[in-house]
C-alpha cells in the first residue's frame, strides 16, 4: 500500500487524529481476537436495546413508504416532535423552521462548525472535553482554545476563565452538560454567571451539546443555558439527539435548534454534503420523542445503581480517586496516586497514558486516558456495561495496582 503522504492528504486531515475512544475500543477487540480476556470499559453508548415500541414504529414506517429521501431538514413529523420536546422538557420555544435533523449530534456539531468557522477563528472548549470537539474545530480550519477546568472546580468553566479566554477572534463557546467525560452539570446559576460574561461579548456564539441531558442521577432536570439566559437565544445552537436518551446510537439521528439564519446555512451545507437523514430512523426518532418515556427513568436507575456500586470500589483502590458524577455514564478517575510508581518489570508510570496501558496489558482492562480529553492524570471508565463486568474490571485493577512498587499509596 502506498504511504499515506503520497496521497497528498488535505491539511485538515493531517491536522486531526482518529477518535481515541475508537482507537482504544479497536485495541481491546484486537487483544480479544488474540485470545485475551479483555474487560472493555471504553464504550460511550448505552448497553441496552432500543425500546420495542420504537423498533416497531421503524418497521411499520419501512413497510409503509419510509424508503425515500425526506425533506432536507427532516420530516415535518420529526421536527414537530422535536419542537414539542423542546417546549415540554426544556421550556424552549422553537418553530419547525428553526430545527434541522442531522446524522447524529456528532454531525450536527461538525456541520455547525463547518458552516461558521473561518481560518483562525477560535472556539473555546472547556477541558476535559468530548474527544471530538478540538479535532472538529481543527478540521474546519479553526483554532481550539481549550481551558483546563480542574476537579477542584467540579470540572466546570468559571466566568473568570471564560472572560480570560475570549478574544476578538472567538467565534464559539462549546458547552456540554452533563459532560462526557466527567458527568459534571452546570446549574442554572452557573449558566447565568457565564451568560453575564457572554452578554459583554456579543460576537461570541454558544453551542450547547445537550446529548446527556436525561442521564442524571439527582432527579433534577438538566437546566438549559437558555433557561438561565433567554437573551442568548439569537446566538445559541442547541444540539441534541436520540442516541443516549433512547439507546439509539446506531440510528444516527440528532438535531440542531437555533436562529433561522443559522439553520438555513446548515440546510445549505448539508444539502450539498450529507443529504437527508435515514427516513426509517427519522420515523423511529419521532416515535421515541412522542411515545412512552418510561425507558428513560428505567435506564437512568440502572446507571445510577452502577455508579453507586462502583465509585466506592474505585475509591478503595490505593492511588485512585473519583467523585460521583452528576450524570452521563462515565467515571473520570484521578490516577495521580499511581504516577511515579513502578511496574513489576521495572517500568515507571509517567502519565495517564502509561497507567491506561498498564491496566490494559497487565489486567486486561481497557479504558481511555485523560490526556485524550485534555486533562491529566485521569482516565475515563464507562459504566454503560453490566455491574458484573464492572466488578470484574475493578477487581483486576485492584490486583494490578497492588503489584506496583514504590511511590505514594493512599
Ligand atoms: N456529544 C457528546 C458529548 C458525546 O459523548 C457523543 C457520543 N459519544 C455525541 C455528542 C455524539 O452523539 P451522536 O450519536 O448523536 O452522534
Amino acid at each position: 500500500m502506498p504511504a499515506v503522504n503520497s496521497y497528498n492528504l488535505a491539511g485538515r486531515i493531517r491536522r486531526i487524529k482518529p477518535s481515541p475512544s475508537t482507537v482504544a475500543a479497536d485495541r481491546a477487540n484486537e487483544l480479544r481476537r488474540q485470545g485475551k480476556q479483555i474487560v472493555s470499559l471504553v464504550v460511550g453508548e448505552p448497553d441496552f436495546d432500543t425500546p420495542a415500541h420504537i423498533r416497531k414504529a421503524a418497521a411499520h414506517a419501512m413497510d409503509h413508504g419510509a424508503t425515500r429521501y425526506t425533506s432536507m431538514r427532516g420530516t415535518q413529523e420529526l421536527r414537530e416532535a422535536i419542537a414539542a420536546k423542546l417546549k415540554r422538557e426544556n421550556g424552549l420555544s422553537y418553530g419547525v423552521d428553526e430545527i434541522i435533523v442531522t446524522n447524529g449530534a456528532k454531525s450536527a456539531i461538525y456541520s455547525a462548525l463547518a458552516a461558521t468557522v473561518d481560518d483562525g477563528d477560535e472556539v473555546i472548549i472547556p477541558a476535559p472535553y468530548w474527544v471530538s470537539y478540538p479535532d472538529m474545530v481543527l478540521a474546519c480550519d479553526g483554532t481550539p482554545v481549550t481551558v483546563p477546568c480542574g476537579e477542584n472546580h467540579g470540572f466546570k468553566l468559571s466566568p473568570e476563565q471564560l472572560e480570560a479566554a475570549i478574544t476578538p477572534k472567538t467565534r464559539w463557546l462549546l458547552v456540554n452538560s452533563p459532560s462526557n467525560p466527567t458527568g459534571a452539570s452546570y446549574t442554572a446559576a452557573e449558566y447565568r454567571a457565564l451568560a453575564d460574561v457572554l452578554v459583554k461579548h456579543p460576537h461570541v456564539m454558544v453551542m450547547t451539546d445537550d446529548i446527556y441531558e436525561h442521564i442524571r442521577f439527582d432527579n433534577k432536570l438538566t437546566p438549559h443555558l437558555l433557561n438561565a439566559a433567554p437573551e442568548l437565544r439569537d446566538r445559541t445552537l442547541a444540539i441534541n439527539g436520540v442516541s443516549k436518551t433512547y439507546a439509539m446510537t446506531g440510528w444516527r439521528i440528532g438535531w440542531v435548534a437555533g436562529p433561522r439564519a443559522l439553520i438555513g446555512a446548515l440546510d445549505t451545507l448539508l444539502s450539498q454534503s450529507a443529504g437527508t437523514c435515514c427516513a426509517v430512523s427519522q420515523a423511529a426518532a419521532t416515535a421515541a420523542l412522542n411515545g412512552d418515556q418510561s425507558f428513560i427513568a428505567e435506564s437512568v436507575a440502572i446507571y445510577k445503581q452502577r455508579r453507586d456500586a462502583i465509585v466506592p470500589l474505585l475509591n478503595a483502590i490505593p492511588g485512585l480517586s473519583c467523585q460521583a458524577p452528576d450524570g452521563a455514564f462515565y467515571l473520570f478517575v484521578n490516577c495521580a496516586g499511581l504516577i511515579g510508581r513502578t511496574t513489576e518489570d521495572g517500568k515507571r508510570l509517567e502519565n495517564d497514558n502509561d497507567v491506561v496501558l498498564y491496566f490494559l496489558e497487565t489486567a486486561g482492562v481497557a479504558m481511555v486516558a485523560g490526556a485524550a480529553y485534555g486533562l491529566s492524570p485521569y482516565f475515563r471508565l464507562s459504566i454503560a456495561t453490566s455491574l458484573e463486568t464492572l466488578r470484574e474490571g475493578l477487581e483486576r485493577m485492584a490486583r494490578a495496582t497492588a503489584k506496583l512498587k514504590g511511590g505514594l499509596a493512599k
